[in-house]
């Protein structure tokens, strides 16, 4: 154990499952740790990473912005966030005109909530079996994991869990007291799960039919995850309200809900945030949109993610059952629990997530190589056939 690993041991709050290894430093899709030894990055930052690692253009917007102003709450006017403001509501789906800036992806989800049931005056939410929202009270509600909710129960009341990519269900529960439903593109932390365009127009239709809200939680699809900027333009969706966090500056913390025609206007006082909307986290965010476009980030993660599926599917192995995925947003599901073969794949230099006891997720930075996504593919056929 080095000093690092004895230190966080002592004094960690606890609820992190850690692995052996201390990361010092990164460069596009490559992490180091503190040995010097390099590993392909297919944890991404949990989603956090999309632009990869010290890339100069973030690294250079946070110089430039932390010497003028770091911090301004919203109740001054400040033109990193108008710029930001701006440029987001030029890339959503239209008629989104309004933005809550955020830190996190769980606040983005709690704001999303809030505003569904204030501007309906409606209290039911509907959320999705094997769904993630985040952790934070509202958001755990709509968050499906038993393991995750249960020892803090009692949660917010009136919600309701459907099982996804199930129309007729959803046609039975959503109705005139239902304020929002909420809904992931590809469910990520439950394993992988891309929606299908009939269950997800289908959803959007119910929702405009009862006068429900439809809330896209694009918190992981987001920012080029999925061959798109964000995951809702595969299906021609225009939902009421859009979360988004994880990528949205690079990963630096920030996060956004994009606010739609039909939620009703949102007076002064009823929401806020003190760090929301800050001049440094809004800096690295437009400097992000612009990496995005200049490297076309989300055309990259559309044939790169092709590619790296049509490379996997050749993979013969008994323990798979599935692979699937949209864009670099990738799932192998596999016969036995995961945290062995992702303990063999860190040995092999490539680093890749769980999602779920048996689903092995690989969310590398959208600056992934070619070659290196070939040096992946070595690894999980050494570890998989
Ligand atoms: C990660 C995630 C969240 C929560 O984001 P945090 O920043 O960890 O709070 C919410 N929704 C989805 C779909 C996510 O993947």
């Amino acid at each position: 154990m080095s000093e690092t690993q004895n230190l966080e041991n002592a004094h960690t709050s606890g609820v992190y499952a850690k692995r052996d290894l201390v990361i010092v430093r990164g460069e596009g899709a490559t992490l180091y740790d503190d040995q010097g030894r390099a590993y392909i990055d297919c944890v991404g930052g949990q989603g956090a990473a999309n632009l990869g690692h010290a890339h100069p253009t973030i690294i250079a917007a946070l110089a430039e912005q932390s010497q003028n102003l770091i911090s301004c709450p919203e109740m001054f006017y400040n033109p990193q966030r108008a710029a930001l403001q701006k440029k987001l509501i030029s890339l959503a789906p239209t008629g989104m005109n309004r933005v809550f800036l955020t830190n996190s992806g769980t606040e983005s989800v709690e704001a999303a909530f809030k505003f569904a049931r204030f501007s309906t005056k409606r209290r039911k939410i509907i959320a999705t079996m094997r769904g993630f929202h985040g952790r934070s009270m509202g958001a755990l509600s709509a968050t499906w994991n038993k393991t995750y909710r249960e020892p803090f129960l009692p949660l917010v009341p009136d919600f309701e869990h459907l099982p996804y990519n199930k129309l007729d269900r959803l046609e039975a529960s959503l109705d005139e007291e239902t304020a929002a439903l909420i809904l992931e593109v590809v469910q990520g932390e439950g394993g992988v799960h891309p929606g299908t365009s009939e269950y997800l127009q289908g959803a959007q239709q119910l929702c405009r039919k009862h006068g429900a809200l439809l809330i896209i939680d694009e918190v992981q699809t987001g920012f080029g995850r999925t061959g798109k900027l964000f995951a809702l333009e595969h299906h021609g969706l225009q939902p009421d309200l859009v979360t988004l966090a994880k990528s949205m500056a690079g990963g630096f913390p920030a996060g956004a809900v994009l606010i739609g025609e039909r939620v009703g206007e949102l007076p002064p006082g009823i929401h806020g945030s003190t760090f929301g909307g800050n001049p440094l986290a809004a800096a690295a965010a437009l400097a992000a949109l612009e990496i995005q476009e200049k490297e076309q980030l989300p055309q990259r993660a559309a044939e790169l993610g092709e590619y790296f599926l049509d490379e996997l599917k050749k993979m013969e192995s008994p323990l798979i059952r599935d692979i699937r995925g949209l864009g670099l947003m990738i799932g192998i599901e596999i016969k036995q629990k995961v945290v062995p073969y992702l303990q063999a794949l860190t040995e092999r230099g490539v680093l890749a997530l769980p999602a779920g006891m048996t689903v092995i997720r690989l969310l590398p930075p959208l600056v992934i190589k070619r070659e290196q996504i070939n040096q992946v593919v070595v690894a999980l056929k050494e570890v998989l056939e």
